[in-house]
């Protein structure tokens, strides 16, 4: 649609770099104009939202959430705060809620969280399917997907992830060539991308390559869950194979981090998991930007590592608890987020770009980040129209 926002006391393109006492201009959903509010080209659109002195940035992306479930794992969590280490089990506990729900009332439950997001500035998100784990679930979450992204203005990326941990009591063997029988049907039903959880325990790096290589020949882009609870060498794979991101990488090596930026592989860092996991694991995100990996930031929502909707959450954790700057993470937040799922026209507030942007609920970026606890998300824009 067609909207005028004004009165921008900081706009941060992230492409043209930051304007002051900016105006910014959408065109049927894109951002036709950007730049200081005295140059305000005539005949801009009647629409308008007044900012009121605030910052404005782009809309956020969320490049990893698994937000399609049923179920709660307050056990877990409790039994968490109480000393025990997370080891990908609890898994298997949203996969009986999940599978147990209906399509409507996943769908539904997904949809509260995307408007949770969304309030949070959210206006791009990837989308995993994952607690089915049999093809017939794992499509029917597919269908949910789908029929979310039809009921939130956000945009929906979604990612086939059948292979997020064998099912109890499943023949490992068996379970990856379903998984990988799948995969064709999988890119029919609208998946986009394909994931592996690989990692100790869950599937190995030979599993991975081989499901990997199944979504290619599919058309799919390639995701890895790579180096969370152990170093496995997943990384390395991600590079291998040029997946477009390996998110988490808590374990990750100089060396597989080197090969991922000759890749082009982007780095997903999710501080909320590292924090809900009570792993203190924060310095991989200094290894993946010592080597000149991109880094993405994601919430990685989900009922059991990070139940977290908010993206100036996972800001806040990445500036002061994994030591990137202000920039760095507002970047990783946009761009690179945007830049990990392959969309040139998301992320930033060039010519062209979506219209979606957020006016923060302060006049600089840096406030987000230091005011803790606070909501920062004034309005969401989306394609132009304010939503939240
Ligand atoms: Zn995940």
């Amino acid at each position: 649609m067609n909207l005028t926002v004004r009165g921008i006391g900081r706009l941060l393109t992230m492409t043209a770099g930051v304007h002051h006492d900016a105006a910014l201009v959408v065109r049927h959903g894109r951002v036709a104009w950007a730049g200081p509010g005295r140059d305000l080209p005539a005949g801009a659109p009647e629409q308008v939202l007044e900012a009121g002195g605030a910052c404005v940035v782009p809309g956020f992306v969320d490049a990893h959430t698994h937000l399609v479930y049923a179920g709660v794992r307050r056990d877990e969590f409790v039994a968490r705060l109480a000393g025990e280490s997370y080891d990908g089990g609890g898994i298997r506990t949203t996969v009986e809620a999940t599978r147990a729900a209906s399509t409507e009332l996943l769908v539904d439950l997904a949809a509260q969280r995307a408007s949770s997001a969304l309030a949070h500035g959210t206006t791009t998100m990837e989308v995993k399917t994952g607690y089915g784990l049999s093809p017939e679930h794992e499509l029917r979450l597919l269908d949910a997907v789908r029929e979310l992204a039809g009921r939130t203005p956000i945009h929906v990326e979604p990612t086939y992830l059948g292979a997020h941990v064998v099912p109890a009591g499943a023949d490992r063997r068996t379970y990856v060539a379903e998984v990988i029988a799948t995969i064709p049907e999988a890119a029919r039903r609208g998946a986009r991308w394909c994931d592996v959880f690989c990692d100790r325990g869950v599937f190995t790096v030979d599993e991975a390559r081989q499901i990997l290589l199944a979504a290619r020949e599919s058309g799919l882009g390639l995701r890895l869950h790579a180096e969370e609870i152990a170093p496995t060498g997943a990384a390395g794979l991600a590079a291998e194979l040029g997946c477009a991101s390996a998110d988490h990488l808590e374990h990750v090596t100089p060396a597989d981090a080197r090969a991922m930026a000759s890749a082009g592989v982007v780095g997903v860092l999710l501080p909320t998991v590292t924090l809900s996991l009570r792993s203190q694991a924060w310095g991989h995100a200094a290894v993946l930007r010592e080597a000149g990996v991109e880094l993405a930031l994601a919430t990685d929502c989900n009922p059991g590592t990070s139940w977290c909707e908010s993206m100036p959450f996972a800001i806040q954790l990445a500036c002061l608890a994994m030591g990137l700057s202000v920039e760095e993470a507002f970047r990783a937040a946009t761009r690179g987020a945007a830049s990990s799922l392959r969309l040139a026209d998301r992320g930033h507030l060039g010519p062209g770009a979506a219209g979606d942007l957020v006016v923060l609920d302060a006049e600089h970026e840096a406030d987000i980040v230091a005011h803790l606890g606070a909501a920062a998300v004034g309005r969401t824009v989306v394609g132009g129209v304010p939503v939240g």
